[in-house]
């Protein structure tokens, strides 16, 4: 299998890097027997301003990753979608919620193949928890620009060096 005609018009919108994630992700998905679907690219104004109103995103045009140009973000979905629902079965719901999952790993695991640095919907602040993560967006990534991800190394160092701190008062 591979990407359908609309995912690769919605791949088109987004940056390099992260094309090469999604070709790489579909690659490994097929590898695993799964298929996958990108419902969602770039976003114009009138689209984000739509999806902050539906309660999808909870950024207005233009702060959204998803409103530049070419695209930093993008939805890469298991294909058939099979959103989980109130009336399934509880066993059933779990499975189609683990495809989620399955999906986004495998995402993941591409983007770390490509060496692509990425943001996760299902784990925003990236300390590679899921249960803290307060709002889900399991098929989102976005690529973090050189200038964050420092950023990021910086905020982990600081934290490291009050544990440190905290942990020689304790052992005083
Ligand atoms: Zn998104």
């Amino acid at each position: 299998m591979s990407y359908g005609r609309r995912s690769i018009k919605n791949i088109e919108t987004c940056s390099k890097s992260l094309q090469r994630v999604a070709h790489r992700a579909m690659l490994l998905a097929e590898s695993l027997g799964f298929d996958l679907t990108v419902t969602e690219g770039h976003r114009g104004e009138e689209e984000q301003n739509e999806a902050f109103k539906k309660k999808l995103s909870k950024l207005k045009f233009p702060r959204s990753r998803h409103n530049r140009k070419p695209s930093q973000a993008i939805h890469i979905l298991p294909y058939p979608i099979l959103w989980p629902t109130e009336k399934q079965k509880e066993k059933t719901r779990a499975k189609c919620l683990g495809r989620f999952y399955i999906v986004a790993t495998i995402v993941r695991l591409a983007a770390k193949y490509e060496r692509v640095k990425i943001r996760w919907g299902g784990d925003w602040n990236g300390d590679g928890k899921i249960m803290d993560n307060d709002f889900d967006d399991l098929g989102h990534f976005e690529t973090v620009s050189r200038n964050e991800s420092q950023q990021d190394k910086d905020l982990k160092q600081n934290r490291a060096l009050k544990r440190k701190r905290v942990k020689g008062i304790g052992s005083m």
